[in-house]
């Protein structure tokens, strides 16, 4: 789960890291009254969207001469005027796609005067099984671009969960950033702050980019995105408060109420599928044969008639839908559950785009009876490779 930088940003304060004050604002008035709160003379208005890249961003209404979705203000005018601009508008960036998300929320943040720029990350790694952190001293907006062009200058490290933060990870970050005295110990202090709160919140990414050193030689986290481990949210309530289900995708959002594994993707189809694996061979599958899914959907092992036609009535309320495959492989999964749930859901939904089915395992003569005397249009496979190969020449047909 995901959450906005100035949420990210108190949860960070909570542990004592340095951020700078700042108000959030949906409408231009809080954006005054934000601004009118803090004390200038530099003020940041910052759109709020579950994306990076917002500073480089572009708003879509605005053309490609307008600033970006991180601006400086010199005057509270100027933040008003930046909101008006910025509240409701749709900010494209490198990670948002084409589409670009809609601004309804801005920060309002104290301006800082920076000296210099780094970047600072957390991860859990799962080769080593240890929180990772991964430190540069080119940080801003391109890190994208070193990690690319010049890797060396990306350093990592991790922390052994047995002994947690100790003063020698604060000195390996000191020498990375070539930081001494005042700073390499503000340093320090900042990376066991982050530490603790990744570990005590269970993120499973924290990214701080950039992590400034002030003209006044303060360290500060300019920037955080952070994001959270969902099977952990059970045991952090004050974590779930912060979701803002408008930056999600609807369908994921309607996927997560029947407990359904689904992520929305670009292509044209739309896949059922139990499992991870066998949905990620069927995802694959599709593209050997020139096609792209819609989307990964696990319906997961033990599947009731009712998730399934939940699983369907998500694909099919898709417009890039272009055709639907069922890959089903029935271990606990009973195929005749699955007949049933595809044909409830057709019948309430109807099906207006061809409909490939592809039972086998547990009752599958059964699962391909219900099928076949459906009277519905649904043209049966033998296997993946045949299933994959039949939904791709159909919707061609189309
Ligand atoms: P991102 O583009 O989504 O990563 O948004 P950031 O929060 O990182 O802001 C983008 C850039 O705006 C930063 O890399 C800074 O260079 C700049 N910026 C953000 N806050 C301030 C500030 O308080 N003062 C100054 N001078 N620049 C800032
Ligand atoms: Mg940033």
């Amino acid at each position: 789960m995901n959450i906005h930088e100035y949420q990210g940003k108190a949860v960070l304060k909570e542990f004592g890291a340095p951020v700078s004050a700042g108000f959030p604002a949906l409408t231009v008035a809080e954006a005054v009254e934000a601004a009118k709160k803090l004390p200038g003379p530099l003020f940041v208005v910052k759109s709020q969207i579950h994306a990076g890249g917002r500073g480089k961003g572009k708003f879509k209404e605005l053309g490609p001469d307008a600033k970006g979705g991180v601006r400086l203000a010199k005057s509270v005018e100027e933040v008003e005027s930046h909101a008006k601009e910025m509240l409701g508008n749709t900010l494209v960036t490198a990670q948002t796609g084409e589409a670009g998300k809609q601004v309804n929320r801005l920060y309002i943040e104290d301006g800082s005067d920076i000296a210099k720029e780094f970047y600072l990350s957390a991860l859990v790694d799962r080769t080593t099984s240890r929180v990772a952190f991964v430190i540069s001293t080119e940080g801003g907006m391109d890190i994208e671009a070193v990690a690319h062009d010049t890797p060396e200058k990306i350093e990592t490290f991790s922390v052994d969960p047995a002994t947690g933060i100790m003063p020698h990870h604060g000195r390996s970050m000191a020498r990375i950033l070539g930081l001494s005295g005042d700073q390499a110990k503000q340093a320090a202090a900042v990376l066991a702050q982050i530490y603790t709160a990744f570990v005590a919140k269970d993120m499973d990414m924290l990214e701080i980019n950039p992590l400034i050193v002030t003209t006044a030689g303060q360290i500060k986290c300019l920037d955080a995105k952070i994001s959270f481990d969902s099977n952990s949210l059970y045991r952090h309530p004050e974590i779930v408060a912060l979701r803002d289900t408008t930056e999600e995708d609807e369908k994921e959002i309607e996927a997560s109420k029947y407990d359904l594994a689904y992520i929305a993707l670009d292509g044209t189809i739309g896949c059922m599928v139990n499992g991870a694996g066998l949905a990620m061979a069927t995802l694959d599958i599709i593209q050997l044969y020139g096609e792209s899914p819609a989307n990964f959907l696990d319906v997961g092992g033990g599947a009731s008639e009712e998730k399934v036609t939940a699983a369907f009535k998500i694909i099919t309320a898709d417009p890039k839908v272009k055709g639907i495959l069922v890959n089903i492989f029935g271990g606990i999964m009973k195929c005749d559950v699955i007949a049933r749930g595809v044909i409830a859901a057709v019948k309430a939904v109807g099906l207006q785009v061809p409909l490939v089915v592809r039972l086998e395992g547990t009752n599958v003569q059964e699962g391909k009876d219900i099928i076949s005397s459906s009277g519905l249009n649904v043209i049966p496979a033998d296997d993946l490779d045949d299933a994959a190969q039949k939904i791709v020449a159909a919707i061609k047909k189309v």
